[in-house]
């Protein structure tokens, strides 16, 4: 089993960190400044029976400029040539405008996409119900998959997830 998964989500949401998690080295540049993993970085998760090469895609979000909107362009594009998307979202904060935007986006998309609730680490299991209730019916999940990129909780799960899907 192998295959392309992409990663969006507004920035600070965790994106980098689950990759580096993921792939077990260092491949997206960690950083609290916004796009600063601006191209397509690229880590693969290996198994002795499957592989999965991640590309963190941050460019999908509302675009300032008209280059900021060739860029986003040429993300959004990328996603119809990948097998999976993960939509992440910060399980601490409400869904807004920012989220929307990239959920807009998405329903074009022909894969399936997974919402993964990242950060769970930071919040009890009924806000946890409370940010899933914000966004289950905003597109149609694969699955949604919460999780904490930072302390590791339920990451194997939703890498299983994934492969199974493959
Ligand atoms: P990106 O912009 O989406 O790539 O986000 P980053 O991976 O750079 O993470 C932004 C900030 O959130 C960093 O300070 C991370 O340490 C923090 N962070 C990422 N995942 C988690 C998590 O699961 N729990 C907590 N508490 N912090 C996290
Ligand atoms: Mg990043």
């Amino acid at each position: 089993r192998s295959g392309f998964v992409a990663i969006v989500g507004r920035p600070n949401v965790g994106k980098s960190t689950l990759l580096n998690r993921v792939v077990g080295q260092k491949v997206a540049i960690m950083s609290d400044k916004p796009q600063t993993t601006r191209n397509k970085i690229q880590g693969i998760y290996t198994t002795n029976d499957a592989q999965i090469v991640f590309i963190d895609t941050p460019g999908i979000h509302k675009p300032k400029s008209e280059l900021g909107d060739y860029m986003m362009k040429s993300a959004l594009s990328s996603l119809n040539e990948v097998d999976a998307v993960i939509m992440m979202v910060n399980a601490e904060q409400r869904r807004g405008a920012g989220d929307n935007f990239i959920i807009d986006r998405l329903k074009t998309v022909k894969k399936p996409v997974y919402l993964v609730v990242n950060k769970i680490d930071q919040i009890t299991p009924d806000d946890l119900l409370v940010v899933i209730d914000q966004y289950k019916d905003a597109l149609k999940w694969q699955e949604v998959l919460p999780i904490s990129a930072l302390e590791g909780n339920n990451v194997e799960e939703m890498l299983n997830e994934l492969v199974g899907k493959l």
